[in-house]
């Protein structure tokens, strides 16, 4: 079968971010996504209401059940909601449940797009450094990065997550609405070894960076060596949000929906 990428992750029931994103990033980048759900959000385009957490059991009944029967070849994580299924996934891990050798791209959610709350942030920064050593790659925004490294700088920042077991960083400032064109940096254990600069299109998007981070999980379940796989989700993302849907045309507040079955 096509190679599987097993994701963490949450719905969004507008469509544009969580699950949904993952997977058709996934089916774009040429696998196939397998789906444990973390939780179940009352959003919409334009706000999140809240959320329900799926139990820490819940959730690794879904992903073992998968574990045992499909042949996983990437794990992807993006809303992990409660700090419980933080620290399950971070077991899935150290207990070898999921092997060590396999690629994990962990998107450290914290808040949605909107500024809704997907998740009680402090605790779960804190149980992120726990999970983080065992990313091949992590991808934070800036506020993201800035919380988990505990540096301004961003580059400092990425630099120190990989010294700590983090094997690599994307950092993007896709949420700096004020900083010009978007600037991507791949840090591997330690070392710049790719910047990208995209353009900033007008408008807000939502699930822009779970449809990053997922089609590079995809590509790498094809094989791709990392920094291909991110200059393939660069200009793919560019492509999806170029052609991003806006449900209230009218309303600047309105974030668009990437549309990801665009042609590349
Ligand atoms: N996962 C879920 C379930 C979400 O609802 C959101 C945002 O609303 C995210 C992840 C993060 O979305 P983005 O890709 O816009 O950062």
């Amino acid at each position: 079968m096509r190679s599987v990428v097993l994701c963490f992750s949450g719905l969004d029931p507008s469509g544009g971010a969580g699950l949904q994103a993952d997977i058709e990033a996934i089916g774009q980048a040429g696998a196939h996504a397998a789906i444990a759900c973390t939780a179940v959000t009352i959003q919409n385009s334009q706000q999140v209401f809240g959320f329900e957490a799926c139990s820490a059991s819940l959730v690794k009944n879904q992903a073992t059940a998968v574990l045992d029967d499909l042949p996983v070849s990437v794990i992807k994580s993006g809303m992990l909601g409660t700090t419980d299924n933080i620290a399950m996934l971070t077991r899935l891990f150290a207990e070898q449940i999921i092997p060590a050798e396999t690629p994990f791209v962990l998107d450290p959610v914290l808040v949605a797009n909107s500024g809704g709350s997907l998740g009680d942030e402090q605790t779960l920064v804190t149980a992120f450094r726990e999970l983080l050593p065992y990313a091949t790659l992590i991808t934070p925004n800036t506020h993201e990065l800035r919380a988990l490294s505990g540096e301004q700088d961003l580059h400092i920042g990425a630099r120190k997550l990989c010294t700590q077991g983090t094997h690599a960083v994307l950092v993007k400032t896709s949420h700096d609405f004020d900083s010009g064109d978007i600037k991507q940096y791949l840090y591997i254990k330690g070392e710049m070894v790719h910047k990208s600069v995209l353009p900033r299109l007008a408008g807000e998007f939502h699930g822009s960076g779970c449809s990053l981070a997922s089609f590079i999980a995809g590509r790498l379940a094809m094989g791709d060596a990392l920094i291909e796989a991110v200059k393939a989700a660069d200009s793919w993302i560019t492509q999806t949000l170029r052609a991003a849907d806006a449900p209230h045309p009218d309303n600047a507040n309105a974030q668009l929906i990437p549309n990801r079955f665009v042609e590349f």
